[in-house]
């Protein structure tokens, strides 16, 4: 059978190109040794587009992610631009691709890899096991609800937190939907002791919750969870969360696999799938070819998963990132307190995770001739 996948590909800004090669020479591996079709069309989004064609979201890359079967973005983002208005920065391309994809739920694994618990601020014994999956709202509360203004003669400011039962009740159902292929555990993390939409919140997720009689429920104030991912990351399997609070609470969560740059995400329920590390365009370090590209190789393995049903190959792309963890390879970022560890560039990372990539496969296939 040959798989055909029509894969668009908005690299963006600063370290953007640097780790989606990385994940795309994955994926061609994949494509090679799974004989699949997977064809790959190359757009801009955020700073680069506003350089060559004046907006952050062109027309040809919008019609293009409407015309594919996914969408991997790198990041968007550049200091050059700091001093615009939100809806015309780098940032807001991101904002209107998203809204134009319509996915609305937004999943965000946090795991504790084996080995790289050294790298983490938390102790060895609070983060070694951690496996969090976060489900986050991503289509409404306070990043889309109107009115929102910066009022500058009255110096006033707002925003506005809004929900609707609908849109709690299908950003639930795939943490429940979720948490049942996992550990059973759903987490809902809002405000209500203070915001009337969190009370909404609660009283939708509970209510949702009746639907999935194998699937526990807890209910967390934001503030309090903060500090129990920090205390007890091990506790928590799928968490559900609004927008804000998700975005927050999820690179909090990074933590636990000690990099930023080891985060995937996939966006999806809409019309195409989207899918981004969760770190950004880190001006930092871009163009050094120091960036870590396994949150990016990590992000091409929920595209195969969600995106194309090919969980086996998703699973080899994991296996593969571990193996070479496990074999003492680092990017910088993973590098520190580690004294042993064998410090690899962007571009190292990536060829050594295709190459152990196809051994596994390799593996897998001669044991399906025998
Ligand atoms: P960032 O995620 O870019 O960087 C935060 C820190 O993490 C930096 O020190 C950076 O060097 C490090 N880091 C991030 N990814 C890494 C990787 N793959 N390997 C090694 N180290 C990595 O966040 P920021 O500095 O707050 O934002 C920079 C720009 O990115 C801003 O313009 C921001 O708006 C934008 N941003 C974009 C996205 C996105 O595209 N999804 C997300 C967050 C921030």
């Amino acid at each position: 059978m040959t798989k055909k996948l029509n894969i668009l590909i908005v690299a963006g800004d600063g370290i953007g190109p640097e780790v989606t090669s990385e994940a795309v020479r994955v994926l061609k591996s994949v494509a090679e040794m799974g004989g699949y079709d997977f064809q790959f069309r190359h757009e801009l989004i955020g700073g680069v587009a506003i350089d060559a064609h004046g907006t952050p979201l062109p027309q040809a890359t919008l019609h293009a992610a409407l015309a594919s079967d996914a969408v991997l973005l790198g990041a968007v983002g550049h200091n050059k631009f700091n001093a615009l208005p939100p809806g015309e920065r780098p940032e807001a391309g991101l904002l209107q691709i998203r809204a134009a994809l319509g996915g609305f739920a937004n999943l965000r694994p946090s795991f504790a890899w084996p080995g790289l618990s050294s790298n983490s601020p938390l102790r060895p014994e609070v983060v070694e096991g951690a496996d969090i999956l976060f489900v986050r709202e991503l289509l409404g509360g306070l990043y889309f609800g109107q009115p929102r203004q910066w009022d500058k003669q009255a110096n006033a400011a707002w925003n506005t937190m809004r929900y609707t039962r609908d849109e709690v009740v299908r950003v639930a159902k795939v943490a429940f939907e979720l948490a049942g292929k996992r550990r059973k555990k759903v987490t809902s993390v809002d405000k209500a002791n203070v915001l009337e939409v969190s009370q909404l919140w609660r009283a939708t997720v509970t209510e949702v919750a009746q639907q999935y009689p194998g699937v526990a429920l807890e209910h967390q104030y934001v503030d309090a969870m903060a500090m129990h991912i920090m205390n007890t990351p091990r506790s928590f399997d799928v968490v559900l969360t609004e927008n804000l609070f998700g975005d927050i609470l999820s690179d909090e969560a990074g933590v636990i696999t000690g990099s930023l740059g080891m985060l995937p995400s996939a966006t999806i329920g809409g019309k195409v799938d989207l899918y981004e590390p969760v770190h950004g365009s880190a001006p930092d370090i871009a163009g050094k070819g120091i960036a870590n590209p396994i949150g990016a190789i990590l992000t091409a393995a929920m595209l195969l998963r969600h995106s194309a049903g090919l969980d086996q190959d998703a699973d080899a792309i994991e296996a593969a990132v571990k193996k070479v963890l496990d074999q003492g390879y680092r990017t910088a970022d993973l590098a520190r307190g580690d004294k042993s560890a064998q410090v690899l560039s962007t571009t190292d990372m990536g060829s050594r995770v295709a190459a152990a990539l196809n051994e596994i496969i390799d593996r897998r296939q001669a044991m399906h001739a025998v």
